[in-house]
């Protein structure tokens, strides 16, 4: 396994250099939404450690990032009118990894409509904002 690479743009989120719309942040996570959603509400959550993926994480990071995923997944039921959630988390090349720094994908599902493709049309700015407000808002209980 290659190592982990400060420079991958997930590190440079985490240290502000990169804007995101974020969602959720502590001391040791953060969680912003996919730019190229695979439906709306689509959100990242990454520990702010240095992580590649499952194979060199901490195993307290990962307890802790996977709490959050679960915060955000029941907060996104309610403020995305969601009937489910898809979780995913790849690793490796071989996995499906492009961007390696650790991630869950939460992804937001509504009955009987498929998800879009990976990767596959960059969110409007606007619409983004408005549903990281919204998710902000479900997770501080608002
Ligand atoms: P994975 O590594 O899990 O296969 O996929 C990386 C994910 O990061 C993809 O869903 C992609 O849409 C998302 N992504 C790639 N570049 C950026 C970015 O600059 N900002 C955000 N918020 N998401 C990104």
């Amino acid at each position: 396994m290659a190592n982990y690479d400060p420079n991958n743009i997930f590190a440079k989120i985490i240290r502000g250099e990169l804007p995101c719309h974020k969602v959720y942040e502590d001391a040791r996570v953060l969680a912003f939404l996919d730019i190229m959603p695979r439906a709306p509400g689509h959100t990242l959550v990454l520990p702010k450690a240095a992580a590649r993926n499952l194979l060199d994480i901490d195993a307290a990071d990962l307890a802790h990032v996977a709490a959050v995923a679960q915060k955000i997944a029941r907060a996104a039921m309610q403020a995305c009118g969601a009937d489910g959630i898809t979780l995913q988390q790849f690793n490796e090349p071989a996995g499906g990894q492009v961007v390696f720094h650790l991630h869950f994908h939460v992804i937001p599902r509504q009955n009987g409509v498929a998800m879009k493709p990976p990767a596959s049309v960059k969110e409007d700015d606007g619409v983004l904002r408005e549903q990281a407000r919204k998710l902000a808002a479900a997770l501080a209980g608002a």
